[in-house]
């Protein structure tokens, strides 16, 4: 019988810090406080210091945290922002939740990020914004990125959700724009328990309006000064999510070690691996290779018993929900050409040496 290999274990990952996230459940179920308070501003401090930002505003998911960091920054009807073509759909569905147009750019065939050579092409009169992500954890161009923005005088807001704790030319993503957007779904580097995220900024006006958009617009109680939202940082992920963070630069550098056995283990073998900018440190969120019958390989490899999955099968704007902006197949080739081709391999802190070897094993043997 072939060992199982699943994609990503949650429970085990959690397991190797049971303890602490215990402790910190019961802290906060004894506290009486469960919205607000201690665990959340404690672990915003947090946040902001390891991603290098001077302010962090926890809000209820990392969808929200792109919405209201648009919304931060006056972004409506009438305005476009840039977005990568190869994404996640969370980073078009904030743009379009905000009333304004989605101008999709598309990636770097290496890097799978948002080509920043293409981006200037996209720049109209009407642009705002510019969202790079961080895709699978592997920093995009800031540096290309932040120059074109300034030239033309608009905002970068990056998404982070993939890339906790990555670093471009040795500074963490979250320290590079204008404001940056985190998820702490439970998959992500660091995952709370639930719903989680968080908007960071060097900006104080921009931290103060982010706070009251997820607290109902007010900043003082029973004082609407914005047609807000309630999107929070619960008290018990807060506090979940600060006990895990005290391990998550050990989780990372598992991550990469397994990311390295990859990359020594199928330099050689018919698949194309993960490209890393020069400037780059990633934080491996997903190893994603390349393969040009997919489904056939990911079949095969199903059947030795090693679990993958795709990121993303569709890429969003032949999306069903997205027909009404008009994009047709062709229309982004590069993107949708990753999208037939991608696969992800297991990866995640926890994984042992064994498990690693039967995926390369199998890679080897089977693309
Ligand atoms: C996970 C993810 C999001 C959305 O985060 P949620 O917490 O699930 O709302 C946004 N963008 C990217 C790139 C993601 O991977």
């Amino acid at each position: 019988m072939h060992q199982m290999v699943p994609f990503l274990d949650l429970a085990k990952m959690n397991g190797q810090v049971q303890d602490d996230i215990d402790l910190a459940i019961r802290r906060v179920a004894a506290s009486g406080r469960y919205i607000g308070g201690a665990e959340v501003v404690d672990f915003e401090r947090e946040w902001a210091s390891a991603s290098g930002a001077k302010f962090c505003v926890g809000v209820g998911n990392g969808l929200d945290a792109i919405h209201l960091a648009l919304l931060a920054l006056g972004v409506g009807a009438g305005d476009e922002v840039i977005v990568p073509s190869n994404t996640f759909i969370a980073t078009w569905l904030a743009v379009t939740r905000c009333g304004a147009t989605i101008v999709p750019v598309e990636p770097d065939p290496a890097t799978y990020n948002i080509d920043s050579a293409r981006i200037e092409d996209a720049i109209t009169a009407k642009t705002k914004v510019i969202i790079p992500v961080h895709l699978y954890g592997q920093p995009a161009d800031m540096t290309a990125i932040s120059a074109i923005a300034k030239k033309h005088g608009l905002s970068v807001m990056d998404d982070c959700a993939q890339s906790h704790l990555s670093r471009w030319e040795g500074k963490p993503v979250g320290s590079l724009a204008k404001a940056s957007a985190w998820s702490f779904y439970p998959g992500k580097n660091l995952g709370a328990l639930g719903d989680g995220g968080a908007v960071t900024t060097d900006d104080p006006d921009l931290a103060d309006r982010l706070r009251m958009l997820g607290n109902y617009g007010s900043k003082a109680k029973y004082s609407h000064e914005l047609l807000g939202y309630n999107s929070r940082l619960d008290s018990i992920q807060a506090a979940v999510l600060s006990a895990k963070l005290q391990h998550l630069q050990r989780m990372n550098s598992e991550r990469s070690a397994i990311a390295r056995a990859y990359i020594e283990g199928l330099s050689d073998v018919d698949v194309v691996l993960p490209v890393t900018a020069r400037d780059a440190e990633p934080v491996w969120h997903l190893f994603v290779v390349r393969h040009p019958s997919r489904s056939e390989f990911q079949e095969r490899l199903a059947k030795v018993g090693v679990e993958t999955l795709i990121h993303y099968p569709v890429p969003p704007h032949l999306q069903p929900a997205y027909a009404h902006l008009g994009f047709k197949r062709g229309d982004f080739p590069v993107s949708e050409r990753i999208h037939s081709e991608v696969l992800s391999l297991p990866l995640w802190p926890g994984m042992s040496s064994d498990q690693v070897g039967v995926v390369v094993d199998a890679v080897r043997s089977l693309a």
